[in-house]
């Protein structure tokens, strides 16, 4: 004999609430009807449904408060998270289900519902199973909202390097070309915008659920290309085993497919060999990016006109143009004349 319930699973969307809600997967759904028993008296019968009035219930009340704080459910510290990732200790908001209820009450009801979403440490693992690997040892621990300015003696005043990160900074998802010597921190910064991407991924990842699907990449320029070359050789030579390269102009497309916004990182693009066939693929890959409104993060230790005597002016204005194309921006890591922007 059940009355009205008073618990039920609901879909978060149902209880009014906006934003990212609306994005969350239902697990469950409780409103299968149960088996009637045959040998009890009409009065006995339990409804068709237990959860008919359900919509009713969810229709009378405006306002679901949850009866944990939403912090406590969505909130898992960075230290932590690798963790849980690592496997020294269990999850402690799903205990390893991925999954975490949340209770909802009715503020003039007082009818009490449950929701089920995804767990934050699905989205960490994500993150620390696919990006964290990208980011080479010594840059574990960069992060955007915590990089400091420092002084690079002779090349770069801590005034010039705050005035970069905070430009940077206010423009994360942009496109950048980092102009300067070695060792000024281009690398650097980087890598914390690769976490930023790299969290960007994550999250849409786990929001939609599914497969992940790889979207972000960081790679010396030179090494990629000569990916492509091995390809190509070894593809002619032995098609079986030839080892497709880490970003193809396919891979890039198959993101977009999948609903993702692609990321390119590449470091020291000075490095790449001027060969027809790398500077075309090159050209392809940026022009890929570029038309489905990916973030192209390019360093180098020259600048354009060194380029232009090194690859031939048309392919370096191509390519660089196609880099600086809309909202992209030429940093240098220099400190400026008094006349010129901090980011053009
Ligand atoms: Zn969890």
């Amino acid at each position: 004999m059940s009355p009205e319930p008073s618990l039920s699973f609901v879909p978060r969307a149902c209880l009014g609430l906006t934003g990212q809600a609306k994005y969350h997967r239902w697990l469950q759904y409780k409103m299968q009807a149960p088996v009637p028993n045959p040998l009890a008296g009409p009065e006995d019968s339990t409804p068709a449904n237990p959860d008919a009035n359900l919509l009713a219930i969810l229709e009378a009340e405006p306002t679901w408060t949850p009866t944990k704080e939403q912090a406590k459910l969505s909130y898992l510290g960075d230290a932590d998270a690798r963790d849980v990732y690592l496997g020294k200790h269990t999850c402690p908001l799903c205990y390893g289900s991925y999954v975490v209820e949340i209770e909802y009450v009715g503020e003039t009801t007082g009818k009490r519902v449950i929701s089920t979403l995804p767990c934050t440490c699905r989205r960490h693992q994500l993150y620390f199973s696919v990006i964290d690997p990208m980011i080479p040892k010594m840059y574990k621990d960069i992060d955007l909202s915590t990089l400091k300015p420092m002084e690079f003696p002779d090349l770069l005043s801590v005034e010039r390097h705050a005035e970069i990160i905070e430009a940077v900074k206010a423009r994360k998802k942009d496109s950048f070309i980092f102009i300067g010597p070695p060792r000024v921190g281009k690398t650097c910064l980087m890598m914390a915008l690769l976490r930023e991407a790299g969290r960007r991924w994550a999250h849409a990842t786990w929001l939609k659920g599914g497969t992940p699907w790889p979207a972000v990449w960081y790679y010396h320029a030179s090494t990629l290309l000569r990916e492509h070359v091995a390809y190509v050789t070894q593809g002619t030579a032995n098609p079986e085993t030839a080892e497709p390269p880490g970003v193809t102009v396919a891979a890039i497309k198959s993101a977009v497919r999948n609903g993702h916004t692609p990321s390119l990182f590449l470091d020291d693009l000075h490095k790449v060999g001027p060969t027809p066939f790398q500077l075309e693929t090159l050209h392809d890959l940026i022009d890929t990016m570029h038309e489905n409104g990916g973030q192209i993060v390019v360093s180098t230790n020259e600048d354009q006109p060194w380029f232009q005597e090194r690859w031939g002016k048309t392919n370096a204005d191509a390519i660089w143009g196609r880099i600086l194309e809309g909202d992209a921006h030429r940093v240098r890591f220099e400190d400026r004349q008094p006349s010129s922007a901090a980011v053009a």
